[in-house]
């Protein structure tokens, strides 16, 4: 849901959102269907709108080498994109906020050229890549105006019509933009920017630290784990089938056309099932948990996966840690990131360093006895590090910072008690939790 909000014209407002810091931007995404004439209307839309990306880049990129006059700023560009319109008549048939739009696009292109232009002054190791001509555009938005519902399951655009949409909810706060979009296996989508009003609910007390592994997908402090989902590992595996079948196939035939088609619908449908796993799981925690504490994930170590499976991990960690971050904010909650470092080795009881390989799943101690699934002791060291991390930023110079730091090293002995509670809160039919071990 949240993948929208990059769009450049929601970028403005999402800054205007930090400043008051009372409303948040969301994005409601809908499955439309628009009709043979429609789809014909949209494809050439979308191919006008590229071309009015490229002519602007293009212009941009010749002002630079003739005399150095930089034209990529925002009113500068809508000013050609009006001027590119009146020389070409069939400009017209693009809503005029949308072409405005497609503006907004090549500026915000330029603004991260020159963002990494200056990071690679800074010394930094990024690749400069001055924006590139579009040899395809797969949405095109509509900021404010030229969009409305006609009837319960129509929504009227402006140059294409009305479109049947499945309103699966309705969409919340003030609507924003409208950005219509298409999928690599020919699906459409409205997606719905809304302003959206920040929950004033009162968070919640429980604190929970979590560990993200490749046993299990989540491992608690209390001693619950959260599973990856059997359907999605089976999933996983008929994709790489139909992959397979994919390569079987002679290049540029027809067969192989169809077996490409089918490969990204499926691939799409399992990115959907692992994106509704995430949204649950972080759902029900955020529910159940007021403050939840995770690793800092390490990304110049992410990057250097190869491996497609734990690339796919990775990937699915970074998004359930941003779902948790959002939904927590929302509920009035917060997530804690921690120095991930030495989180397995360190005893979560003595604070004894205990080595262990990553083939050894149990973590003994042989300082105090302490003996845990080493997942668990982990995330009981996530939320040590949590709650020291609070008790010195609350305290800020206060006298009574070591005792609330001790306090907070005795938690630990309080989440173990926590153990014993039935995890009723959490929806276990869907989520596959279960006790890992009971610590005797
Ligand atoms: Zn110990």
């Amino acid at each position: 849901m949240q993948q929208d909000v990059d769009e450049p014209g929601n970028i403005r407002r999402s800054q205007f959102a930090c400043r008051t810091a009372r409303t948040t931007l969301r994005t409601f995404k809908y499955r439309i269907y628009p009709s043979g004439k429609q789809l014909t209307r949209l494809d050439h839309q979308f191919s006008l709108c590229r071309e009015m990306y490229n002519t602007l880049l293009k212009r941009c990129r010749e002002g630079y080498r003739t005399d150095g006059t930089r034209l990529n700023g925002r009113n500068r560009l809508y000013r050609m994109t009006k001027d590119i319109k009146d020389e070409e008549p069939k400009f017209n048939t693009v809503y005029s906020q949308s072409r405005q739009n497609v503006a907004d696009r090549l500026a915000k292109a330029y603004q991260h050229f020159f963002r990494r232009v200056k990071e690679r002054k800074a010394g930094r190791q990024v690749k400069v890549g001055y924006p590139r001509a579009k040899r395809r555009v797969i949405s095109i938005t509509y900021p404010q105006f030229g969009f409305r519902f006609t009837g319960e399951d129509k929504l009227h655009v402006s140059r294409i019509g009305s479109i049947p949409i499945m309103l699966h909810r309705l969409p919340q706060g003030r609507i924003k933009t409208l950005t219509i979009k298409r999928n690599r296996a020919g699906q459409w989508f409205a997606c719905f920017a809304c302003e959206v009003d920040e929950d004033t609910r009162t968070p919640i007390d429980g604190e929970v630290g979590i560990d993200v592994g490749i046993e299990h997908f989540v491992t608690l402090s209390d001693g619950s784990v959260i599973e990856n989902p059997r359907h999605l590992l089976k999933s996983e595996k008929r994709a790489k089938r139909l992959h397979r079948r994919v390569s079987r196939k002679k290049k540029g035939s027809r067969d192989r056309r169809t077996a490409v088609r089918r490969l990204a619908r499926y691939h799409i449908y399992v990115a959907d099932q692992r994106r509704d796993f995430l949204h649950r799981t972080s759902r029900a925690l955020v529910d159940r948990y007021g403050t939840i504490a995770v690793e800092k994930l390490n990304e110049s170590n992410m990057l250097k996966n190869h491996c497609l499976a734990k690339h796919i991990q990775d990937a699915s960690w970074n998004t359930f840690i941003d779902m948790l971050r959002y939904k927590a904010v929302a509920a009035g909650g917060e997530l804690v990131e921690v120095d991930p470092r030495n989180t397995s080795q360190i005893c979560s009881r003595c604070g004894d360093i205990v080595p262990k390989a990553l083939s050894v799943r149990v973590h003994q101690c042989p300082r105090c006895g302490f003996e845990t699934h080493r997942d668990v002791n982990a995330a009981l060291n996530i939320l040590a590090r949590a709650r020291a991390g609070r008790a010195r930023s609350h305290a800020c110079g206060n006298p009574t910072s070591t005792l609330a730091t001790k306090a907070g090293a005795s938690g630990i002995a309080e989440a173990g008690t926590k153990r014993d509670e039935p995890f009723g809160a959490i929806d276990a039919g869907s989520l596959r939790l279960y006790r890992l071990s009971d610590n005797s």
